[in-house]
């Protein structure tokens, strides 16, 4: 564990909030990086019939028109370009620029594409998808993605030393990386969300079932803000590899990420004013001690030792939804409050969609009793 990884690590535990500097001042510009992925001597994933057509063109023409239609559609904002040119950077080396930009959103931009072995009818699969950081990914094309993209460390000549600390087996890198994480994860889930919704409106054709996938994709896990990779659509796919190629639908792409973005900027500006006056002891929505009350059931989402406002980000879309309770020497978060066991259960799968390991609690007043004694 090195020494920015402990630094974040207790910016974390003292401040959740320290990684992304809320906007108290509204007037302050928001700050977008774009990320065209490889360049230079990495040229990306290649076309099957036409090994001449090469990912990191494609994805640099898409990002420059990203770039320009930012600049004429949304208001008070600042574009920055890890790279605008056919140069190679290393993936550590956007990380910081956009570090550095003190970016509000980080969007890399890449072409998917798969192999034989893959996938039995790889040609056929297309479509456009969303990839955010996921580290305990049971996600195999988050998997796959984040192996294929973190290849590009490959192409960086000193990348054992420069990587060395990207090992997540380490279980201080697991717990780095999960408080990294937990920081931007649920608006980084939003802006994936904002963009599919676009992208289904726009390109019916090219939405499938599960748009949004989660990886350990090194450019995003590298970046301390919301972050999200676009795979613009599959160039190993020669229908859309011909798409992506012409420009009226590299517009059409560009144009999803603008209106995301701008629906994204507004929403957390609307949101900043209402997180920023809540402090803790008013966020305390804690249940009455009541022996009378009724059973209740809810679902767990979260604990710690730290006290998170529940407006946290960390509570992704439940943020300002959660109920705390302080529990031996722990802050437990819960939603969906019910005394109602089958609405509970009904509604277990979809908090699970944003956290895995949630599940049922039942609660009589303050205490803790079990589910079998709540259901009587
Ligand atoms: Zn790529």
């Amino acid at each position: 564990m090195n020494r920015l990884l402990i630094a974040i690590f207790v910016m974390t535990l003292v401040c959740p909030s320290a990684l992304y500097g809320q906007g108290e001042n509204s007037q302050k510009k928001f700050n977008i990086v774009i990320d065209p992925g490889h360049g230079g001597k990495d040229p990306g994933a290649l076309d099957v019939d036409d090994k001449s057509v090469e990912e990191k063109d494609i994805i640099l023409s898409v990002s420059v028109k990203l770039k320009e239609m930012i600049a004429d559609q949304i208001p008070n904002v600042s574009v920055t370009m890890t790279r605008e040119k056919d140069v190679f950077i290393p993936l550590v080396e956007r990380a910081k620029i956009a570090n550095k930009a003190k970016s509000d959103i980080f969007i890399s931009i890449h072409v998917n594409s798969l192999r034989p072995k893959d996938h039995p009818k790889y040609r056929s699969v297309k479509g456009i998808r969303f990839y955010v950081m996921g580290i305990d990914s049971k996600d195999e094309q988050g998997s796959m993605t984040a192996l294929r993209e973190n290849a590009s460390i490959l192409f960086e000549d000193d990348y054992q030393t420069t990587y060395a600390e990207y090992n997540s087996d380490t279980p201080e890198g697991k717990i780095a990386l999960k408080l990294m994480q937990l920081n931007t994860s649920g608006q980084s889930w939003r802006l994936a969300e904002t963009m599919e919704k676009y992208a289904r409106r726009e390109l019916p054709k090219a939405s499938s079932e599960k748009m949004i996938n989660s990886g350990n994709i090194y450019i995003l896990r590298g970046t301390t803000m919301p972050s999200v990779l676009v795979e613009l659509g599959f160039i190993t796919n020669a229908e859309e590899s011909k798409l992506m190629q012409s420009s009226s639908y590299q517009t059409q792409l560009a144009q999803i990420i603008v209106d995301a973005i701008k629906d994204y900027k507004n929403s957390v500006e609307n949101n900043s004013s209402s997180i920023s006056v809540v402090t803790p002891t008013e966020t305390k929505p804690e249940i009455k001690p009541d022996t009378t009350e009724r059973p209740k059931f809810y679902i767990q989402v979260a604990s710690g030792l730290t006290k998170l406002p529940v407006t946290d980000r960390s509570f992704k879309s439940y943020a300002g939804k959660v109920v705390i309770k302080h529990i031996g020497n722990r802050y437990k978060y819960f939603v969906g409050e019910t005394e109602d066991y089958d609405k509970v259960i009904e509604m277990l799968p979809e908090v699970r969609r944003q956290f895995s390991d949630a599940f049922v609690v039942a609660f009589k007043g303050d205490k803790q009793i079990s589910i079998a004694e709540a259901k009587q």
